[in-house]
């Protein structure tokens, strides 16, 4: 599902029969109705064969496997150094968290504040507003309420790469907004931004 040493989700395509993305290529997140153990959510991606597809991510994969915390079932096809690689990617992360460092920040705009994140609890990501950047939804695990963010693609796609400065949408959502990707990419295309400084 994801591949630690390539830092991709692999997924089935109609096309290709498989294909890998990186983070920043999902378009859209749901948590699956009635899953508990695991929680699973319903993604939607942007695949390198030009179409969007569906998949299903476990929130291990979503939220650990990045951070090389969580014990994939590759880990039993590979060689015991890559065991060993895996591992270490976990102590050390583990170490980082502890420290105060978190893998995925944002800026909570109705808080006015950065805010440490998982991917889990990114909605809707799209590329837009400028060249090169990512538009991230982030439902705040804080308060609850929806923010837009525009970062770097290492920013979403890098544990730990936090952008130093990031562009927020000046705007409070209402829980009914941002439906659809196609109304997400109109905001960011439409929005004003204010930047700034992410410090935890
Ligand atoms: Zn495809
Ligand atoms: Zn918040």
């Amino acid at each position: 599902m994801y591949d630690a040493l390539k830092a991709r989700y692999t997924f089935s395509c109609p096309v290709r029969g498989e294909t890998s993305v990186p983070l920043s290529s999902f378009r859209r997140l749901e948590r699956l109705p009635g899953t508990s153990h695991p929680v699973v959510y319903r993604v939607a991606f942007d695949c390198p064969c030009g179409e969007e597809h569906p998949g299903l991510v476990a929130h291990d994969d979503l939220d650990w496997a990045p951070l090389g915390l969580a014990s994939g079932a590759f880990l039993n096809l590979m060689t015991a150094k890559v065991e060993a690689i895996e591992s270490e990617l976990g102590d050390i992360a583990a170490r980082r968290i502890g420290a105060g460092d978190w893998p995925w920040s944002f800026f909570c705009y109705p808080e006015r504040q950065s805010r440490p994140v998982f991917p889990s609890a990114f909605r809707l990501l799209a590329p837009g507003g400028r060249r090169q950047a990512v538009g991230v939804a982030v439902r705040c695990p804080s308060c609850g309420s929806l923010s837009v963010n525009l970062v770097s693609q290492a920013h979403v796609d890098v544990p730990f790469h936090n952008d130093t400065s990031i562009a927020v949408v000046e705007h409070v959502f209402g829980d009914d907004a941002l439906r659809t990707i196609d109304e997400f990419r109109t905001e960011l295309y439409s929005a004003s931004f204010d930047e700034r400084r992410l410090g935890l």
